[in-house]
């Protein structure tokens, strides 16, 4: 909170201004603008190629400035398609401020099905601060780092766990230790009208995306919608619900607010998984049984999976098993793992509003 935008890049000795190019003028025109940023590499057939990302700016008078990202990494679709409906519909009228729409931030990686970015065999959302002079995607996080989160006062990132693992279909946010940007962003959480919300903790590495929105004190409103190779029809509706409903709750998009009881639902239930032991990792490779439906309490000592060997028929699976009691948030998609794959998420009832 209250450091300026270009501290982290400076601090890392980045010093030098983004090659992206874009033709739109984020800060003063008014109206619906379409353009792309444009990241130079170059590939064997293409010198001076440009990766093209397609971004969207919708003005109108004076309003907060929403931005609004998916495709942070290339397999997980829902929100890709959510930001693509309102590409298409929504005009300045239905605007009070700036929403920057950019539905997907790694095309290649989108087009591909992968996590990774093809190009450059980067996680996205492992990137930033990002690097001016770096791969297209450490490029991309710079310039998101450096131009659009200073402009920017929400920041939106939607995900869902890809082809790696299920979730609960959930609004997620890390605990932020400034009190007013935690009570903003536990309200916006709750604005996904999801069944629930999950506190968490990064166990795989920094750099990641919203670490950097939220350094900057922006409100950073996160999900993870299902997951796997299928998005079903109600993962879609789920996203696109909420989406609208936290633009409108932002004040970006007008509308009338939906609450989770004005739709007769019960109250978000808020979990949370911030102990590095919430997080289970597969002990050796092998084929992994999932055990437990997400959404069901399991009990500490309880087995969570089996490691199954093809290899060797006769041995006793191993099993995975919940080092407390708590509730399946997340599980293994595929069921092939290597050793030190993440197999399961426990979390805790908690409320967010209580916590130090
Ligand atoms: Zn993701």
């Amino acid at each position: 909170m209250g450091r300026t935008a270009g501290d982290s890049w400076i601090e890392k000795g980045h010093m030098s201004t983004t090659q992206i190019h874009t033709e739109i003028d984020f800060t003063q025109a008014r109206g619906k603008q379409r353009g792309h940023l444009a990241i130079p590499y170059s590939y064997n057939l293409g010198g001076w190629a440009n990766l093209l990302i397609p971004v969207s700016v919708v003005s109108n008078g004076d309003g907060p400035v929403v931005l609004l990202m998916a495709g942070n990494h290339g397999d997980e679709y829902a929100g890709q398609v959510a930001i693509l409906k309102l590409w298409r519909e929504i005009e300045p009228g239905h605007i009070t401020g700036r929403l920057i729409l950019i539905p997907c931030l790694n095309p290649p990686a989108a087009h591909a099905g992968t996590r990774l970015s093809p190009l450059d065999g980067r996680n996205f959302n492992r990137c930033f601060p990002g690097d001016a002079a770096g791969s297209p995607s450490e490029m991309l996080a710079h310039y998101l780092s450096t131009v659009l989160f200073p402009l920017s006062d929400v920041v939106i990132d939607l995900h869902t766990g890809g082809r790696s693992t299920n979730f609960l279909p959930c609004a997620h946010m890390h605990l932020v230790a400034d009190k007013t940007q935690r009570r903003t962003m536990i309200l916006a959480t709750e604005a996904f009208l999801t069944d629930h919300a999950f506190l968490y903790t990064d166990v795989a590495g920094t750099g990641l995306l919203p670490c950097e929105a939220e350094r900057q004190g922006k409100i950073v409103i996160t999900t993870e919608l299902g997951g796997g190779e299928p998005v079903l029809a109600r993962i879609h509706r789920l996203c696109q619900r909420g989406l609208r409903n936290v633009l409108i709750h932002c004040g970006v998009l007008a509308g009338q607010e939906q609450t989770r009881s004005a739709l007769k639902l019960p109250p978000v239930r808020w979990l949370q998984a911030l102990d590095r032991g919430d997080y289970r990792f597969a002990p050796e490779s092998g084929l992994y049984e999932n055990s437990v439906e997400l959404g069901e309490e399991v009990r500490r000592g309880e087995t969570l999976g089996l490691l199954h060997f093809l290899e060797k028929p006769d041995r006793d699976p191993v099993p995975v098993v919940a080092h407390s009691d708590g509730v399946l948030v997340a599980n293994r998609g595929p069921s092939l793992v290597k050793q030190g794959d993440c197999v399961a998420c426990l979390a805790h009832d908690t409320d967010p509003r209580t916590l130090p």
